[in-house]
């Protein structure tokens, strides 16, 4: 298997080059073809086995040829002033939650490589950062929104800010390292947050365990049909 067999889109092709990745790694052999054909994943991954780029590659080349008519519409990033110019709100088609800024940061520049020409904007936001900045970001544009759990609430609150309407594919990445009892309410929201209007989300959950937890967000949210990968 390679990925010029894989069926990506020339643009994400060229990317991947570009990244310097030569050939999928396991994870990416079967999260590639799973995810491309519509599944809901579950898939039981370890930091380095290149997990990131199993899913934010055939996610991001199913939106590539799309991405004029499914993005939202956003002001010129060279003359927008933030603050002056009326408040644009972020409608990201993805987003990825994981559990801590420095994993949020490196899912992010991964994301950036992947969007390179695609007219898909990604963005981060994380607690302990300042929010005014991150609204600026988003209101810049935001496809595809990496956020730590904590921050996206705190943005689900602000829906002058952000909206979930539009998501197509929500990833939880390293979510037994967030799962735990006290954030099960969290998770629960941030999970159904974008289902009022859109009711064909695709959930993605990457974790290195499979505790409880885990399995019981996996039953109330992926689909019955999910493609399960270790
Ligand atoms: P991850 O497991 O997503 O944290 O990825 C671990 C590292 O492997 C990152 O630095 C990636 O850039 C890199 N990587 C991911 N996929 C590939 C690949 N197919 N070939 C070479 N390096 C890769």
């Amino acid at each position: 298997a390679s990925f010029e067999s894989a069926g990506l889109h020339p643009v994400m092709l060229r990317n991947v080059e570009l990244a310097g990745y030569d050939a999928p790694t396991p994870i990416q052999r079967y999260c590639i073809p799973a995810i491309s054909s519509g599944y809901d994943v579950i898939a039981i991954a370890q930091t380095g086995s290149g997990k990131t780029a199993a899913y934010l590659i055939p996610i991001l080349n199913k939106l590539v040829g799309k991405a004029k008519k499914l993005a939202a519409p956003r002001p010129n990033p060279a003359t927008y002033r933030p603050g002056v110019d009326s408040m644009v709100r972020a409608e990201p088609l993805v987003v990825i939650v994981c559990p801590a800024r420095e994993l949020a940061v490196q899912i992010f520049n991964e994301a950036r490589k992947f969007c390179y020409r695609t007219m898909l904007r990604p963005c981060v936001v994380y607690g302990g950062g300042p929010i005014r900045d991150q609204i600026e970001q988003l209101q810049k544009g935001c496809d595809i929104l990496v956020a730590s759990p904590g921050r996206l609430i705190d943005f689900m609150d602000r829906p002058d800010a952000l909206t979930l309407r539009r998501v197509r594919y929500m990833v939880i990445d390293e979510a037994d390292e967030m799962l735990h009892d006290d954030w099960q309410d969290e998770f629960q929201k941030i999970l159904s947050g974008g289902e009022q209007e859109e009711g064909n989300i695709k959930y993605m959950l990457f974790s290195a365990t499979f505790p409880k937890s885990t399995r019981e967000l996996a039953k109330s949210h992926l689909a019955e049909d999910h493609v399960r990968l270790r």
